[in-house]
């Protein structure tokens, strides 16, 4: 078929201030086809009449908001992004390259099922250069726990439409522990992805969010949670099969080949700065995190009556938290925590503030420390959360003390 050319309009950008460090953009669309099984981000059905309220409320917030700093990555997620009609995707896109210029990153979230080739062309057009699928499985059976709507064959035929429209970095997001999902079945999964050539994988285990209609259903005993033992089991067959294929496992959760870590999600991991526009959207600017309404209604209402009003969280964190929350977000990286760069980010010595938890978890064998840096070994992967918790400022200011 005869693929569309879309023409960018020229944009008066404003200047960057070139004096501080580079940020990141996100921009939560919330609109999905259906709501699957798992998910508790905020999404609801694309509504027709408010599409063009809620782009205009977008761009009203991007020129409201935006920082006139320097843009490393924009990262589009929701909701399901491709789920807006062509022309409302078109708008967005012209409004956030007009003001960021190009960026180093530009991904969209797409479904299987919901990002034909038009769209898949348009993003192309626009800059974006990198889109992440939510493929989840390459097991229908898997798929119908889910509540996903798409079948594994879109899996394929959408990777195949993104390589045609010139995507040459393409994340699949997958998902184990599902109930009923077997070892083999799992590997299968991992090694289909591996197969159709992809750029970078984020490996989730399935969590039960409340809330959910997962969580729903296992609280009636409708469906069984996979078992500890295989879900850790599962966990560690994903990193050696991936690691044997040549990605790097450099997130607990994410792997990806040489050159194609995932900028946007390095941002959040190394607590750097990002704004975040959209309903729900969370920001963290000068010291200051603050989320916008979850609600898209109130969203648009607030932006035309009062932007302030569609703040419903806001608190400046204090240094040692921030410090704490800093330690939490690089030991999800296998890097871990660099001495160095956490007391030029922070004021703080790590090795100081986290005594008792590096002593506590070395001894243990799930931290690894040198006299430079502290990560969470294989075993202490396993137990991420738990150990992280430690981390946090009332544990951190007892422990540290200790
Ligand atoms: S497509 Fe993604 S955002 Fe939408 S309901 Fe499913 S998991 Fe949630």
């Amino acid at each position: 078929m005869d693929r569309i050319k879309y023409q960018n309009k020229a944009f008066a950008r404003p200047p960057r201030d070139a004096s501080l460090p580079a940020i990141g953009w996100y921009l939560h669309m919330p609109f999905c086809t259906t709501k699957c099984g798992y998910c508790d981000f905020y999404s609801l059905p694309s509504i027709p009449g408010l599409v063009d309220q809620l782009v205009h409320a977008l761009n009203a917030e991007m020129a409201g908001r935006d920082p006139c700093r320097h843009v490393e990555s924009v990262f589009i997620g929701g909701g399901t992004p491709t789920v807006l009609p062509l022309v409302a995707l078109g708008v967005v896109l012209d409004s956030v390259v007009g003001r960021t210029g190009p960026v180093a990153e530009f991904t969209v979230e797409a479904n299987p099922s919901s990002a034909d080739e038009l769209k898949l062309d348009l993003l192309r057009s626009r800059g974006v250069n990198r889109i992440s699928f939510g493929a989840q499985s390459f097991y229908a059976e898997d798929l119908a726990v889910l509540q996903r709507l798409h079948d594994p064959r879109h899996i394929v035929e959408s990777v195949t439409h993104a390589r045609a429209a010139g995507f040459d970095n393409v994340n699949l997001d997958l998902i184990y522990s599902v109930p009923g999902q077997t070892m083999g079945r799992w590997r299968d999964s991992l090694r289909r992805a591996v197969d159709l050539g992809i750029e970078h994988l984020s490996c989730y285990a399935l969590m039960y969010e409340p809330g959910t209609q997962l969580t729903q259903l296992r609280r009636h005993g409708r469906i069984v949670a996979c078992d500890e033992d295989l879900e850790a089991d599962m966990f560690e067959l994903t990193i050696d099969e991936l690691t044997a294929a040549g990605f790097e496992h450099y997130e607990v959760s994410n792997f990806a080949l040489p050159g194609r870590r995932c900028r946007a999600n390095l941002i959040y991991w190394q607590n750097r700065e990002y704004l975040g526009i959209g309903p729900s959207a969370v920001s963290y600017l000068e010291g200051i995190r603050q989320k916008n309404v979850p609600d898209i209604r109130k969203y648009i209402e607030g932006m035309q009556a009062d932007p302030e009003s569609i703040v419903v969280e806001k608190e400046k964190l204090a240094p040692f938290d921030r410090a704490c929350e800093t330690a939490v977000q690089m030991l999800r990286l296998t890097e871990g925590i660099k001495f160095d760069l956490f007391h030029r980010l922070t004021g703080f010595d790590a090795a100081v503030i986290f005594t008792g938890q590096i002593r506590r978890y070395c001894s243990a064998g799930l931290m690894h420390a040198t006299p430079d840096t502290l990560r969470l070994t294989r075993r202490g992967m396993l137990l991420a959360n738990r150990i992280m918790s430690d981390f946090l400022p009332d544990e951190a200011s007892v422990a540290g003390n200790a």
